[in-house]
């Protein structure tokens, strides 16, 4: 059996902990490779050996940094076929959507190449008498990232890709689902010219994630996961002192207003609710029409694009509309969800309870739901269910849909479909979520703007990639300073405005 060991020095490294986690193919249900899950004593070792490289990585030029990111842009996509297929072998998505994973994860890496211009700071000209002022931004030092199971390409690059450009060093804890990319990742990075020690993994669980979490060297701690787990890694992570990023769970509403494109709009619910098997955190898995005529529309534009949808396993072809679900008590977590929606009162418009794929009776295959006249006080409503599993509201005005998504709380994204850009603008003007689509079901920023939700979507004040991860992986310093032949007679002994 395959073993998936730590990153450490740019090397694979064995763990010393003689525990171990179990990997598997998700659409065999079989345990594929075994996991090395960090104690907290090597977490502690691949964090000193992170904080003895960084240094003179930090030192770095930041033109030699882009140049680093540069090739490693082009090793991945020498690679890129090789890594969807295990990305996909561990995670179950299809090829194509395992393609997708590691293009929107590198487009940020791209947007590094940029760090020369995001690092120059600013600089004031005479600010006083023979005074120059200037601000820089250094590095943080080292840096942890905590990673969630549902793109294990793209989220490690959306954070190991700034972290890097900004001279720090990181310390990525892979989810314990599909850990091999990150390792594959690490490694390409080292072979585009990181120095090693500078992307270092750790495999493990919670052992792992609080050693990170208050180790004194680690200045910076990103999470992404689900929501009770953001709000406790943020909570411990800022009683320790350092910076922290933590982005949730979601349920993303659409609304759908009486004159949208009804095809456009089913279209689109199709691809953002059962794309990736609903794993998404920007899945739409809440559809709102307006109106009972919409409603009864979208129903029937919808059931027969779901019924169309292929389910099979990556190896299946290109095809394949959605894989199996994660692991054995994800799909039991959400057919007993979607159970709770039946004995709740909701009308279950698309039932795959018995849905089985022939040869594959042990992968862990959800076929995709659709649920009628859910009401908010549903469990289906106010859980994240993340898979394929589409609730439909309906809202009996715009007001009352925008105040459903208003509501609701999480808040990462949101989408309207409407011609109406009056309708439009406004909901785009008021509505309290960070990510929002206008005819547009999965609203993710592209790498040079920022991602990140609202309410209970996130913890912490910057988002992931574009500017702002500029500014969560730097610190800023100011330095006023002035000359000799700028001075005049005698010291400052106040606090007064420059003249
Ligand atoms: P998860 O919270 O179960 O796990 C995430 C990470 O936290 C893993 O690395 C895991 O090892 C660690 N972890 C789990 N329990 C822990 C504990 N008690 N203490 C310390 N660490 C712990 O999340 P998941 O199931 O891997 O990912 C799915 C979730 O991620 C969904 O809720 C989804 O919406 C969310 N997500 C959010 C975004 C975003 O940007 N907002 C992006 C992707 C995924």
């Amino acid at each position: 059996m395959r073993d998936i060991p730590h990153y450490v020095n740019g090397e694979r490294v064995s763990g010393t902990s003689g525990r171990f986690g179990d990997v598997y193919n998700p659409a065999t249900g079989e345990v594929q490779a075994k996991l090395h899950m960090a104690s907290a004593a090597e977490v502690t070792d691949a964090v000193a050996k992170a904080a003895e490289a960084q240094p003179a990585w930090g030192a770095t030029n930041p033109q030699k940094r882009a140049r680093v990111m540069m090739e490693f842009v082009r090793l991945l996509n020498r690679d890129m076929d090789k890594l969807a297929e295990v990305l996909s072998s561990e995670h179950g998505k299809t090829i194509p959507d395992a393609k997708g994973d590691l293009q929107r994860g590198l487009e940020v890496v791209e947007y590094c190449i940029a760090a020369p211009q995001m690092l120059k700071g600013e600089f004031t000209d005479s600010a006083g008498p023979g005074i120059d002022m200037y601000s820089m931004r250094q590095p943080l030092g080292v840096v942890a990232s905590i990673m969630p199971f549902n793109f294990p390409a793209m989220m490690p690059l959306w954070h190991v890709g700034p972290a890097l450009a900004c001279g720090n060093a990181v310390v990525l804890k892979p989810s314990e689902r599909d850990p091999t990319v990150p390792i594959m990742l690490a490694e390409l990075f080292v072979e585009a010219g990181l120095p090693a020690g500078c992307f270092q993994v750790v495999n493990g669980d919670k052992e792992a994630v609080d050693a990170l979490l208050d180790d004194e060297i680690i200045q910076g701690v990103s999470f992404v996961g689900s929501t009770p787990i953001a709000q406790y890694i943020y909570s411990r992570a800022c009683a320790n002192g350092k910076r922290a990023q933590c982005f949730g769970g979601a349920k993303n509403h659409m609304i759908v207003m009486p004159d949208a494109d009804m095809d456009q709009a089913a279209d689109a619910l199709v691809g953002a609710g059962y794309g990736a098997a609903g794993e998404r955190c920007m899945a739409v898995s809440v559809a709102v029409p307006v109106g009972e005529e919409t409603a009864d529309r979208l129903i029937d534009k919808l059931v027969p694009r779901i019924e169309k949808l292929r389910v099979a396993p990556y190896t299946a072809g290109d095809d394949v509309d959605m894989g199996p679900v994660v692991t054995r008590e994800a799909k039991e977590r959400i057919l007993g969800l979607i159970q709770s929606g039946v004995d709740q009162g909701a009308e279950l418009v698309v039932d795959n309870r018995d849905f089985k794929l022939q040869g594959y009776e042990d992968g862990f295959f959800v076929g995709p739901h659709l649920f009628d006249k859910v009401t908010p006080d549903m469990d289906i409503y106010k859980t994240e269910i993340f898979g394929p599993v589409l609730s439909t509201v309906r809202a009996g005005s715009y007001e009352e849909a925008l105040g459903l998504a208003m509501d609701h709380e999480y808040g990462n994204g949101t989408a309207i479909f409407t011609r109406d850009g009056d309708t439009a603008r406004d909901f785009a003007s008021r509505v309290n979520i960070g990510m929002v689509g206008i005819n547009v079901p999965i609203p993710v920023p592209l790498a040079y703007h920022t991602f990140g939700g609202w309410k209970k979507s996130v913890f912490g004040d910057l988002n992931q990639h574009g500017p702002d991860s500029f500014k969560f992986y730097t610190r800023t310093k100011t330095v006023t300073a002035r000359w000799p032949s700028g001075l005049k007679e005698g010291g400052e002994f106040h606090f007064k405005q420059m003249d």
